[in-house]
């Protein structure tokens, strides 16, 4: 087998990266911009399809649909790492990387991820202790293993210690795509349309916002980040956690965003019947009080 696991015998699987790495896999013409709500990464979403399916669920459904699902990869090699965050990017899926078991267990625990691709064989702490570990906080978490261990017993012990999924390198990006979908569709058919909290309620298909019965008008910004906030209700959530759960980012940019956006919400919950109930906590971040 190729040392990269790409290799494929034919031409539905994928043969990258010796020469195909400018070609970009899956069928998408590139990633979508990111404007729905974010998601838990357990119990709760809208309710239609990622990019390209979300027609299986109405066009009122699409319209409202997170299109910003989270995908962790975990793989220590480079070229396989970087098809696949560029082939599920293309599929409209917002995705980060991580390239050693240690860091994996970090992520997957602290970020808002709704699906890990997981490699086996990894610097640091081998996948299916991360994989465990993973599993005990976050029980409903999709998990794909994504590795060259190919024998009945790997499968086994893969599927054993928790994994949702199971896929042999070399593999065909469209396979993976598939399953991907599938495990998606499949958590959120447990999922909710609607968010309630602490006295506001939000309709995440009509993307309305009431307080108290009155009618909350919101940015599209402060939108997702009220959902942040009603999807982790009485939770300690950090200014790094939420710049990553409601904007995307990986990284402290030094501004003060968080601050603003919640004086934002404040205001216009406000407006609709007492304080807002989201608290600050010094030195931490914020927290709504339900
Ligand atoms: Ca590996």
């Amino acid at each position: 087998m190729d040392p990269s696991g790409l290799a494929g015998s034919s031409s539905s699987v994928v043969d990258l990266p010796n020469q195909g790495l400018n070609s970009r896999p899956g069928r998408g013409a590139g990633a979508r911009a990111r404007h729905g709500c974010p998601r838990g990464s357990g119990a709760s979403a809208a309710a239609a399809g990622p990019r390209g399916r979300s027609t299986l669920y109405g066009p009122e459904a699409a319209a409202a649909y997170d299109q910003g699902v989270r995908i962790l990869i975990v793989e220590d090699e480079p070229a396989i790492a970087d098809f696949l965050e560029r082939g599920l990017r293309a599929e409209g899926y917002a995705v980060s990387s991580v390239h050693d078991g240690i860091e994996a267990t970090r992520r997957a625990m602290a970020d808002d991820v709704n699906l890990i691709i997981l490699d086996l064989l990894l610097p640091g702490r081998d996948g299916l202790s991360v994989l465990r570990e993973v599993r005990g906080g976050k029980p409903a978490l999709p998990v794909i293993i994504l590795t060259a261990r190919d024998q009945v017993h790997d499968r086994v012990a893969g599927l054993d210690a928790g994994a949702t999924d199971y896929l042999v390198k070399p593999f065909a990006f469209d396979e993976l795509a598939a399953r991907v979908r599938a495990h998606l569709r499949t958590q959120r058919q447990a999922d909710s349309t609607t968010l309630e909290a602490a006295g506001i309620r939000i309709d995440l298909l009509r993307r309305e916002v009431e307080r108290e019965g009155t009618s909350v008008a919101l940015s599209a910004k402060e939108f997702d980040l009220l959902c942040y906030f009603l999807r982790h209700p009485n939770q300690a959530l950090s200014r790094q956690q939420i710049l990553s759960g409601v904007w995307g980012y990986d990284f402290d940019p030094g501004t003060n965003l968080v601050e603003v956006y919640v004086g934002y919400l404040r205001r216009k919950l406000g407006q609709a019947g007492g304080s807002a109930p989201i608290e600050t906590l010094r030195s931490v971040g914020y927290r709504l009080r339900a």
